[in-house]
């Protein structure tokens, strides 16, 4: 019988073993051949831009809008970023694409601007990995300067962990980048180390507070308190907050009332073409073109 048992123990586990092979196996597969099509992607045109209106939510007034990438595959469709950003910077091919990125924000605004439509600032997401190269300053001065736009129509988005890693590193890059006048946000606000010592130290424009925070508001007590205290801290160092993923009138309400500035979310707005977008800014009177937020969008 202990035999018996033994052998089964055995069978089973080498099964185990098996499977989970096999299925580390699928996965390593599935993530080199990600990797090979990834890296043909910027030369067969296969990457696209989609862009996501923001909102002051007092005037209602469209005041920016948010560049995402998108990565239509030929044969597998559009794969969204969460499965090929990972890849794209342990790779190191983020460098490439988000130069990419940052030069086809910049042209848009400025095809937009000359189409005789009004401009927005674009706000880009940088990775760490494009942060730390030495050149990341020259290609934003040239992705500016190339489609003659002034800094203060970029701005560029990090997350708490991109500061973290290499906060000396992030903070002499930030700093001549905001000598260009662009300006900064923190994305993801909250779900990474949430240091408070360096919102003081890069003192970002605006604090992107992220979607898990506001998905069950205005309902859930402890989001609702936190949210709450990130717009008072944010208020008492004069910078903007900006609440993603609003998907419910309950809950742009609740921020409002809690004064957050900025809205963004399937509520307001979905990631959109640049096409798109276009008609959207068409569509609006006024827009706001130095900075986010004004005084009457705060009134
Ligand atoms: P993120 O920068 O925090 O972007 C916001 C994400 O939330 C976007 O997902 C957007 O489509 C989604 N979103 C916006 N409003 C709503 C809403 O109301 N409900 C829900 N459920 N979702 C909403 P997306 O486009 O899939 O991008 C995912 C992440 O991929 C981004 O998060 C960003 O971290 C990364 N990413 C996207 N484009 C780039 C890029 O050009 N460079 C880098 N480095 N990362 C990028
Ligand atoms: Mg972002
Ligand atoms: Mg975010
Ligand atoms: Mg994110």
């Amino acid at each position: 019988n202990a035999d018996l048992a033994m052998y089964h123990a055995k069978s089973s586990g080498r099964n185990t073993y098996q499977f989970y092979a096999r299925r580390m196996n699928e996965q390593v597969t599935e993530r080199l051949l990600l990797e090979s099509h990834l890296r043909q992607a910027l030369e067969n045109n296969e990457l696209e831009l989609v862009y996501q209106p923001q909102f002051a939510i007092k005037s209602r007034r469209l005041v920016g809008c948010e560049a995402l990438l998108r990565w239509n595959h030929p044969e597998h469709g559009r794969i969204p970023p969460d499965r090929f950003i990972p890849v794209a910077e342990d790779t190191g091919l983020i460098v490439g694409i988000g130069r990419w990125v940052l030069n086809e924000a910049c042209r848009q605004l400025a095809r937009w601007r000359d189409s005789g439509l009004p401009c927005i600032p674009v706000a880009v997401n940088v990775s760490a990995r494009q942060l730390a190269r030495h050149d990341f300053i020259e290609d934003v001065e040239h992705a500016l300067r190339e489609n003659g736009l002034e800094g203060s129509l970029l701005e560029l988005e990090v997350t708490e962990s991109t500061l973290m890693e290499d906060p000396d590193m992030a903070a002499g890059q930030l700093a001549r980048i905001k000598e260009m006048g662009v300006r900064l946000s923190v994305d993801d606000f909250g779900t990474g180390y949430s240091s408070l010592a360096y919102l003081k130290r890069f003192a970002p424009d605006t604090i992107k507070i992220d979607r898990s925070f506001v998905c069950d508001l205005p309902d859930d007590s402890e989001d609702a308190a936190i949210v709450s205290a990130i717009i008072h801290l944010a208020e008492a160092l004069g910078m903007d907050t900006l609440a993603e993923g609003v998907e419910t009138e309950a809950q742009r309400q609740f921020l409002g009332s809690l004064r957050c500035q900025l809205l963004q979310g399937y509520l307001m707005g979905r990631p959109q073409s640049a096409q798109e977008m276009g008609d959207l800014l068409a569509s609006r009177k006024t827009v706001v073109i130095d900075g986010k937020v004004t005084a009457a969008d705060k009134a």
